[in-house]
């Protein structure tokens, strides 16, 4: 069976314990591959490769960098079919949104921080006449990037772009349960000639090849992707040693849908904004609240469309529901249902396992969930379920919608649907969370700020954001004398 080895000073390495987890395929239950379970010593000699390596990726021009950044984008955009595949199969996520959402985005990721490493630039403050101040954007040195399973190289990638392209060396950890085209990624690195040491990929659980490279006392920064209890765990950890931390963690997102808004959109968004990719996207929305006039017809409608839902096999292109990751995770997303129903919720459709027959007879399938009746402070509409799973609420008052909707821990994202202009500035600006969709859905613009407020984590990536993260910034005051 094919062995994912650990990729360190540009070659692949088996992990020094030489032992390996089974990684599974949840569309079939069936063991996919091997990956490496590796320990603090794998770690060590990741950072080690990555400080030797960093003086010269330091001093490397920008337009280099960019060159060697924008080279592998054009590899993997050649080679989207195969890590297409890997991922669904790794994910249990439909083929074709791999292919059309996961792969390209990867792609556009390298391609915007290696372009947008080409137009950084940096303050400059004069006091008066004088001095004049202005800031230095260093490189950090070796930074260690944490990502999760749901979207696995788009958000492995949204992390080492910018990593790479501000001069510091990488060493990533992806999750154990998605592990394949983290190394598909390492063998295109050294295709397109990456200087060996730069980007390291160590494989393994996160409680042990995770914590290593969080405790890690020459790892500068972490940035972190995954969920809130974890973030927690890092930041108790690597905020006694002064490192740099960006934690992108869960969210229970609310979508808003008021009486004037385009109802037909508003639907088919709901659809989307619930259910992709099972569900699993830490931007879905899973609680959606609906104004008291259109509450019957919004919800017959959306009923129709999530009970037409298609789930199957990733591999076929009509499916449109995928596997959950993995067993452990789709007990838990049931166990959520049972919880719904103990609270006093009605499960509209869903709420059970889909049993498929053939090659997926034994994947981890759970179909599309509609629940109502739940109030907005019981634990269905508290906690994050991150899969196929969302609640209906209606609303009449302005001020009760703000009040439930800010009111969980999370603030991750929110989508709000009306034609009234003004409406939707108020709203937005009353939101207690980091991004604001209006009459839209996960509409990505790289260069904006990305993160989230409370228990969905601190600071924020896209953009200059990101760039600013990856780097130190120095202030140079230079004294002006008069004469
Ligand atoms: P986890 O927090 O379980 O894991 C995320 C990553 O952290 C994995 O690589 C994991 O390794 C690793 N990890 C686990 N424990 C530790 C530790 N103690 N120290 C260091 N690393 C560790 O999240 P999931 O993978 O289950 O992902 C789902 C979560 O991610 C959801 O809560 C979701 O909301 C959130 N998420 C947030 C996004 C955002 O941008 N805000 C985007 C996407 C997801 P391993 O898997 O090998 O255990």
């Amino acid at each position: 069976m094919e062995r994912l080895d650990n990729f360190i000073a540009g070659e692949f390495t088996p992990p020094v314990a030489g032992e390996y987890l089974e990684n599974f395929e949840p569309a079939t239950g069936e063991v996919l591959n091997l990956v490496a379970d590796s320990d603090e010593r794998d770690i060590a000699a990741a950072v080690d490769a990555a400080e030797r390596a960093f003086p010269s990726w330091a001093a490397t021009p920008a337009e280099e960098r960019s060159r060697l950044l924008l080279r592998i984008a054009e590899l993997l955009e050649q080679q989207l079919e195969e890590f297409a595949l890997a991922e669904s199969r790794d994910t249990g996520k439909p083929l074709w949104l791999a292919r059309t959402l996961d792969i390209p985005r990867a792609v556009r990721n390298f391609r915007f921080f290696a372009t947008a490493i080409l137009h950084a630039s940096s303050e400059l403050h004069q006091t008066d006449t004088v001095a004049l101040n202005y800031t230095l954007r260093q490189p950090l040195g070796t930074v260690g990037c944490i990502s999760p399973w749901n979207l696995p190289l788009y958000l492995l990638s949204w992390k080492v772009a910018p990593a790479l392209a501000a001069g510091n060396c990488v060493v990533a950890k992806p999750s154990e349960l998605a592990p394949t085209t983290a190394t598909l990624l390492a063998r295109l690195c050294q295709q397109a000639g990456l200087l060996a040491g730069v980007l390291n990929i160590v494989h393994g659980r996160g409680s042990r090849a995770g914590a290593a490279l969080v405790a890690h006392p020459s790892v500068r920064a972490i940035s972190f992707t995954g969920g809130t209890q974890t973030g927690a765990e890092i930041a108790r950890i690597a905020a006694p040693m002064f490192k740099k931390l960006s934690l992108e963690l869960g969210g229970k997102n609310p979508m808003i849908v008021f009486d004037d808004c385009r109802f037909a959109e508003a639907v088919e968004t709901a659809v989307r904004a619930a259910f992709s990719n099972q569900g699993e996207i830490c931007l879905c929305s899973s609680r959606i609240f609906i104004h008291r006039r259109i509450y019957e017809r919004f919800r017959s409608e959306l009923l129709a469309r999530a009970r037409s839902l298609v789930v199957g096999d990733p591999l076929d292109p009509t499916t449109q529901q995928g596997a959950l990751i993995s067993e452990q995770h789709l007990a838990k997303v049931a166990s959520y249902v049972e919880l719904a129903r103990a609270e006093g919720g009605t499960i509209l459709c869903g709420g059970e396992r889909v049993h498929l027959l053939g090659r997926c007879r034994n994947g981890w399938f759970f179909a599309p969930t509609l629940i109502e009746g739940l109030a907005p402070e019981c634990r269905v509409n508290q906690e994050e379920i991150f899969g196929p799973v969302a609640t209906l609420l209606p609303f009449e008052d302005e001020e009760e919608l703000i009040t439930a909707a800010n009111g969980t821990p999370y603030g991750l994202a929110a989508s709000v649907w009306t034609e009234n202009l003004s409406r939707a500035h108020r709203i937005a600006e009353r939101l207690q969370v980091g991004i604001v969709w209006v009459n839209c859905w996960m509409l990505r613009d790289l260069r904006t700020p990305f993160g989230g407020t409370k228990h969905s984590g601190i600071g924020r990536e896209g953009g200059w954001e990101a760039l600013r993260f990856f780097t130190e910034p120095k202030n140079v005051c230079i004294h002006l004398p008069r004469d």
